[in-house]
């Protein structure tokens, strides 16, 4: 069976058996990287937002900078 390859709180790494599923035990497993497909989902809508927001102030910007001329 594979080892954990988690870390313990030394640093140093998991003598535990791994579970099949992942490369990390039942402890361990929270250090899994998974895809956090929710927060994912999250951010994109975060940044869109941002995204949006900024094309419109520079779309202000141009807009006022073109009226002065
Ligand atoms: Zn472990």
């Amino acid at each position: 069976m594979a080892q954990c390859e988690g870390k313990t709180r030394k640093g140093e790494r998991c003598k535990r058996e791994a579970r099949p599923s992942s490369g990390f035990c039942s402890i361990h497993q929270d250090q899994e990287i998974r895809p956090p497909r929710d927060h994912d989902i999250e951010w994109d809508r975060d940044a869109i937002t941002k995204a949006a927001i900024g094309f419109a102030m520079v779309g202000m910007i141009f807009f006022f900078r073109f009226r002065r001329c």
